[in-house]
């Protein structure tokens, strides 16, 4: 995520076990979804199957509702905007978390290595705000409006709250294939690699195929499009409102171009093929998806080479991003730094925490009731504690850090135990008052 206008956890119980591997994983999605007249209502059924990755029986999955997060379960004249029923393949029980997870018993336990499926119906109504599932104009944004199934590792399972200014998202990575029906007068952007096809009469059916992704999501609308190539072989597909400062546009198409390969030289190749660019005025900041980001765009363009850095960092390279928000946003911000040449970032040699409690690793926990430092820290601070750390190892050290720890984290997940220990293995200098310095903890 990118704020408007600008360009570790708690701690581990004692019952933690380090080896304890994530789980439900490898999921694929399977999502056939119609679509109303413009785009507001989309209903269909969705089927997940899973495998059991721990040695423990798996009893249970959890299914979030992060669509619900702004407006929680609603009220009997407005009920939530993502409606889960008719579920098959286990028992649900009712919502939680303010409607953002739900509980699904599985009718006997499964083993390690096995696997299983649930299904149900899902209804979206796109909420009535400008937000990542929202809406502007006669343009639709469905990000984190799909149900994915939530995380169990050493820690249990991960039902953290939804933070409306960060992101509460935690995945492993899982293949989607999704059929999106929709009337043909809208231009539907997704995750994937797209494809259409004529549907009933006036209707097109956008298909989606994507593989080891952590999240699916796309919006509708009278777009305008484009699609470049860029020189090192991804489809770079834009999409923008009619309203969008067409030299923004410009600006935006030219960085996710250059963005996209420069990235994929410093982490690793863009391994999806294909990236959507979704850019209207009022969109507030950005907002990442695997393969498609959205952007708010003025005519000085958008946070393009923030949200496309983080297409490895959450996205490839994914993170518990309520406990780690950091491993996300300031390797994001680091990278979009250095695409920049540091033009229009400070860094200060103390770093100006803005309080003693204040730390570089904190969690969304911490920054839901810190909000102010959030973006201070989080954006601010965290590129600077990488360049410096860049500055202690050197560049070339740096940069061979960077593209193995991606390499060895791929399609996996990022801690900041392991950053810490990967960045030790580089240097002979015990790098333990650095990380104090910087509060990474
Ligand atoms: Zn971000």
């Amino acid at each position: 995520m990118a704020e408007a206008g600008t360009p570790s956890g708690p701690a581990p119980g004692a019952a933690v076990r380090a080896a304890e591997p994530a789980t439900p994983d490898r999921p694929s999605y399977d999502v056939k979804l119609r679509a109303d007249a413009d785009g507001s209502h989309w209903a269909g059924r969705q089927t997940v199957s899973f495998r059991n990755a721990s040695s423990r029986p798996l009893r249970e999955v959890y299914i979030r509702l992060w669509g619900n997060g702004e407006d929680g379960c609603g009220t009997s004249g407005r009920p939530s905007p993502v409606r889960v029923s008719h579920v098959r393949g286990g028992t649900p029980g009712r919502p939680g978390v303010k409607c953002t997870a739900l509980r699904i018993a599985l009718p006997r336990p499964l083993a390690r290595g096995e696997r299983t499926a649930v299904s149900f119906d899902v209804a979206l109504t796109v909420p009535a705000r400008n937000n990542r599932f929202g809406r502007e104009g006669a343009f639709r944004f469905l990000g984190n409006a799909l149900p994915v199934l939530a995380v169990h590792d050493a820690r249990g399972w991960h039902l953290d709250p939804y933070v409306s200014y960060g992101e509460s998202f935690y995945t492993l990575a899982s293949d989607f294939r999704v059929r999106l029906d929709h009337p043909s007068a809208l231009k539907v952007p997704a995750t994937g690699s797209t494809w259409t096809r004529p549907g009933g009469t006036g209707r097109t059916v956008t298909h989606s195929v994507a593989k080891r992704v952590r999240d699916f999501a796309w919006a509708a609308g009278p777009f305008r499009t484009a699609t470049q190539t860029s020189p090192d072989g991804v489809r770079v597909k834009s999409y923008w409102s009619p309203n969008t400062p067409a030299a923004g546009v410009r600006l935006n198409r030219k960085d996710g171009v250059a963005a996209i390969d420069r990235f994929g030289r410093e982490f690793g190749r863009y391994p999806y093929g294909e990236i959507d660019l979704v850019m209207t005025p009022g969109f507030a900041g950005g907002m990442e998806y695997p393969g498609l980001v959205i952007l708010g765009t003025e005519e000085e363009g958008g946070a393009t080479v923030h949200e496309i850095a983080h297409q490895w960092w959450y996205g490839v390279v994914g993170n518990d991003e309520y406990n780690s928000p950091w491993l996300d946003e300031s390797f994001a911000q680091y990278a979009n730094a250095r695409y920049y040449r540091w033009d229009g970032f400070e860094c200060s040699p103390d770093d100006s925490w803005p309080s003693a409690t204040a730390a570089l690793t904190n969690s969304m926990a911490y920054w839901s009731t810190h909000r102010g430092e959030y973006f201070q820290v989080v954006y601010g601070i965290g590129p600077c504690v990488l360049a410096d750390l860049e500055h202690v190892l050197g560049a070339g050290t740096m940069a061979r850090l960077i593209k193995k720890y991606a390499h060895d984290h791929w399609y996996g997940v990022s801690t900041t135990a392991g950053f810490k220990k990967a960045a030790q293995s580089m240097t002979h200098r015990d790098l333990g008052p650095f990380w104090r310095k910087h509060r990474i903890r």
